[in-house]
């Protein structure tokens, strides 16, 4: 089946050409583009993930192409540029275009992307605000498994149990100030990574011990041979009654909610139990969620929970030495360098992108970076207005958690430590490549993230996002490094879209939610401009799309 081609795709023939010519510099750019598209030929149709292309702030001017300047290339990470033209037309040279955000051009200028120019979602205040409600059901339990990783907690043995040496009798109750203030809440905050971890290793050992009675009893009727199973279930009681000091009752009772324990264990694996928190205990003694899909649904997340685990908790599998099981992390370096899929594996981010790029590489960014092209100056700066004044909610920004009043975007504030974002790359359907897909829910009007990458100028025939004003018009460009928006695909009706916001005086560029639920795969319209004149097919699916022309025609229905 011939795939859709997604804007995410796109990738020009001219830029993975411009790879090859530099392994090989013998060839030339057209050899190195019939080369790869040989080669594509000859692979399977569902393919390829991709980043966004150049995009607008929403405050942008419409379509202003990028100043033709060529810059010197800076560390590495700048490409290449060209100015050669490339072809469009056919089906597998499009297919051809897939690897990164690279925009699919007619001429040298950058392909653009513009934002919404619609309202912005409407940001939260104390009216509009609403917080994430999901019925309690099998979602509860899996919602807190997810809000616990990606949340402040940590969880791991080592670190949390030494931490509860820290005296209390050192915070003076009569002299409250600022600092004794923190003491208390630094205290505070250890003692809920205490007991985290003290519930998860009950939950752990209670969960074990299930499989050790279901083991015992075998044992017991085994040695046993006139005891019907019944009696043999009785004597294993009866043994773990006497040990414990426990009735039949009392046991019984508790067994309830530890089957409980090893049927998540045994769906969701060891990490689903240490993350789930408090609400286990009544989700396991009511079954609240058992009847209602849970066990298929933990099972099927089992391998995405454990990438988000390992990455940001690397300790948490010590915790599993108590029970004899390995303590040896599975996924390793950064959260985003996996991609989960539907097939409940992992696999590397680079693999993902073999086939069209075998050298990638990607380094995670927490904020952009300046390009040396810019000297000293950071293009970004808007000099009017005051800059510790929010442009959108009038109230004070700082640096400094304490001092800072604006809460539109608090991911921006660097004294705050945010916690990660929720999000995950993923596999695509439909024949695109990767996706970011939201964990948790990211409520209207909040940042699903910056957008971050290299700020840059001149950057031609690649995806780059478009800002600025005059002779500061920039580009962020994510190809070889960035943050997981680089990740978010194009979708004619999209959950989340571009905005520039002022902080501290510097221009941001910000995904913002329009609503996005867990679970769902974060999308962003690339906007009319980055459509307009591009000979491509989007994969959106949706049924509003302009951009597909196969599927107007002949697929009037896709699911
Ligand atoms: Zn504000
Ligand atoms: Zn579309």
């Amino acid at each position: 089946m011939l795939p859709f081609f997604s804007i995410e795709q796109c990738n020009t023939p001219t830029s993975i050409a411009e790879e090859q010519q530099r392994h090989d510099p013998q060839k030339t750019l057209e050899q190195g583009f019939q080369d790869t598209l040989d080669e594509e030929q000859n692979n399977s149709p569902d393919l390829l993930p991709s980043p966004p292309h150049s995009f607008r702030g929403e405050d942008a001017q419409a379509t202003v192409e990028a100043p033709a300047k060529r810059r010197r290339l800076v560390d590495g990470l700048r490409p290449p540029q060209t100015s050669s033209k490339r072809p469009i037309g056919s089906v597998s040279a499009r297919k051809q275009l897939l690897d990164d955000n690279i925009a699919l051009t007619h001429d040298s200028t950058p392909r653009q992307l513009q934002s919404d120019s619609r309202a912005l979602p409407q940001r939260r205040n104390a009216v509009a605000m609403r917080t994430w409600k999901t019925p309690r059901s099998a979602t509860t339990l899996i919602a807190s498994i997810w809000k616990n990783i990606y949340g402040s907690i940590r969880i791991g043995p080592p670190a949390t149990f030494e931490q509860c040496d820290i005296a209390l009798s050192t915070c003076d109750i009569n002299n409250m100030n600022r600092e004794t203030f923190s003491q208390i809440n630094t205290i505070c905050l250890k003692a809920s990574q205490l007991s985290t971890s003290a519930r998860a290793l009950e939950a752990i050992i209670q969960a074990h011990w299930m499989d050790c009675y279901y083991v015992r009893i075998k044992v017991i009727a085994a040695e046993n041979s006139r005891l019907s199973p019944t009696e043999a279930k009785m004597a294993g009681l009866g043994e773990a009654c006497s040990a414990l000091g426990w009735t039949h009752k009392e046991l019984r009772n508790r067994m309830t909610i530890w089957r409980g324990y090893k049927e998540i264990k045994d769906a969701g694996g060891w990490v689903s139990l240490v993350f789930a928190g408090s609400g286990i205990y009544s989700t396991c003694k009511y079954r609240i969620g058992f009847e209602d899909g849970l066990i298929q649904r933990l099972s099927k997340l089992q391998t995405c929970i454990e990438v988000a685990a390992d990455t940001l908790h690397p300790d948490w599998r010590r915790l599993l030495a108590i029970v004899g099981q390995s303590t040896q992390q599975r996924y390793t370096g950064h959260p985003h360098d996996w991609v989960v899929s539907a097939d409940k594996t992992a696999t590397s981010l680079a693999s993902t992108y073999q086939q069209w790029d075998p050298k990638f590489s990607f380094d995670h960014l927490e904020e952009c970076i300046i390009d040396s092209c810019w000297q000293d100056r950071d293009p970004r700066q808007v000099y009017s207005g005051d800059i510790y004044t929010c442009s959108e909610c009038g109230q004070q920004q700082s640096e400094y958690l304490q001092n800072n009043r604006c809460q539109c975007f608090p991911s921006l504030i660097p004294s705050a430590r945010p916690a990660p974002a929720p999000v995950q790359v993923g596999r695509c359907p439909r024949g695109k490549n990767n996706g970011l897909f939201a964990r948790c829910g990211i409520e209207r009007g909040a940042a699903v993230g910056e957008f971050v990458g290299l700020v840059t100028s001149g950057v031609e025939g690649m995806d780059v996002m478009l800002s600025g004003h005059g002779h500061d018009q920039y580009q962020i460009y994510q190809r070889r490094t960035g943050n997981y928006t680089r990740f978010i695909n194009h979708s004619c009706a999209p959950n989340s879209q571009f905005t520039k916001f002022v902080w501290l005086g510097i221009e941001r560029i910000m995904v913002v939610s329009k609503g996005i639920e867990p679970g769902m795969e974060i999308t962003v319209d690339y906007s009319s401009s980055y459509w307009t004149d591009l000979e491509k097919e989007c994969l959106c699916g949706e049924s509003c799309c302009p951009y597909n022309q196969s599927r107007t025609l002949s697929v009037p229905t896709q699911a």
